[in-house]
């Protein structure tokens, strides 16, 4: 295996050089949904997926969508990548194509909401199940491991709880027993190589750090070109048949952003170690990876790029939901972030996972994983001066009783 600090994904990003019909700085978007051909058996051939180079239709591929495909490829060191119109399109699509009727899923229990209830409430209708796991015992994942199962699926970093899941472990797992292992790294790009690791597909919802400007939403599946070759094929792939489609326009415009992708997430991870370690020192509850005191710090120091830190994601226990919501509310009113879903925006976002993203889990649940009421979970901003914003964000807390 390659070592994957030798993996610079930012570098391989910054090669990718396109140029525009007229010798645009950007790559022209094409308007179209469909294209011509100059003769009628080149169509054929593309249909059958032997035409290189050729567009039949947009639901299939388009210019746009091949270049940001490419250089989300290069970003997690894939042979190719296919770009969807959401996270969820780029998920639901992965797990459709890999699994059939009968097939069984060992998933991590800590992860987005909306994958647990697609697992759990939407894949048994197929007879797909699903057995929810704590994915940092190994031994508990490999005993929920059946003759059935197909996938093993986590989050690098886990939504809300930031549990780290050790890629190369699970990666030898799912080589003995024969599995694809899929990670959906979108908590941690840049920072995290989940393929360089092992994984056999990796999965970003772009919505987050990756265009970083929450004012879209859109996904990807990185993986080997035969994978993503599938996904596309007119006959049987996933991403073809069920039609997650990003648009052009829009693939244009996260394209730019994904060119910035590496100064924000120094500055996302500066601020959240800064605010981590004070707010730690204060003595509150704080869970950030980059805190010796997680318990999946040395996971994630082994498995990391340093250069990017230990990400933008924080949470913060303040003993009941009425204290969280008030301190979100007045942090909003200070305008030091915006109580919201959603994170990697420029601006701090806030809210409270058990009653927001995670609501899809059931409560009895939510308390066995530690995801307790006064949990707020923040995506910390690109601040300029963030002990400034430390000062404000006590002050806050002091107003309340929280300090
Ligand atoms: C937001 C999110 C998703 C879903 O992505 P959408 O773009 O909203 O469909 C999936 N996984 C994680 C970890 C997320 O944070």
């Amino acid at each position: 295996m390659q070592n994957p600090f030798d993996f610079k994904p930012a570098d391989q990003i910054q090669d990718l050089q396109y140029f525009g019909e007229f010798g645009g700085v950007n790559p022209s978007i094409s308007d179209s949904s469909t294209y011509t051909f100059l003769s009628a058996k080149t169509m054929f051939d593309t249909f059958e997926g032997n035409a290189e180079g050729c567009y039949l239709y947009s639901r299939h591929s388009s210019p746009m969508n091949l270049y940001l495909g490419q250089a989300l490829a290069a970003l997690e060191g894939t042979e190719a990548a296919n770009v969807t119109a959401s996270g969820m399109g780029a998920i639901t699509s992965v797990l459709m194509q890999l699994c059939t009727s009968g097939d069984e899923i060992v998933s991590s229990r800590t992860i987005y909401g909306g994958t647990y209830a697609f697992m759990k409430n939407m894949l048994p209708k197929w007879k797909i199940a699903t057995r929810f796991v704590d994915i940092t015992k190994l031994e508990v994942v490999e005993a929920a491991i059946t003759p059935n199962t197909k996938v093993l699926y986590c989050e690098t970093v886990s939504n809300p709880l930031l549990e780290v899941a050790d890629i190369q472990a699970l990666a030898q797992l799912a080589k003995k027993y024969n599995l694809k292992l899929v990670v959906d790294n979108t908590f941690s790009p840049l920072q995290v190589a989940p393929v360089k690791l092992g994984a056999d597909v990796v999965i970003h919802s772009l919505t987050k750090f990756i265009n970083g400007s929450s004012d879209t939403v859109g996904g990807v599946i990185c993986g080997t070109q035969q994978f993503i070759d599938d996904l596309r094929n007119v006959n049987d792939g996933a991403c073809m048949l069920l039609g997650p489609t990003m648009d052009s326009f829009r693939s244009a415009s996260i394209l730019k952003n994904l060119r910035t992708l590496h100064i924000r997430m120094k500055q996302h991870s500066h601020n959240a170690a800064y605010l981590a370690a004070r707010f730690e020192k204060d003595g509150l509850k704080v869970v950030y990876p980059g805190l010796e005191s997680h318990p999946s710090h040395m996971i994630l120091s082994r498995q990391m790029n340093h250069e990017y830190g230990y990400g933008g994601m924080m949470t913060l226990d303040v003993g009941s939901l009425d204290r969280a919501n008030a301190l979100m509310e007045l942090m909003q009113h200070n305008n030091l972030g915006y109580l919201a879903v959603s994170l990697g925006f420029y601006k701090t976002l806030f809210s409270a996972p058990g009653t927001s993203t995670s609501s899809e889990i059931p409560m009895d649940e939510q308390q066995e994983m530690g995801l307790t009421d006064g949990l707020i979970r923040f995506s910390i901003g690109l601040d300029n001066d963030i002990e400034r914003t430390y000062e404000k964000m006590t002050d806050c807390m002091r107003q309340l009783g929280i300090l």
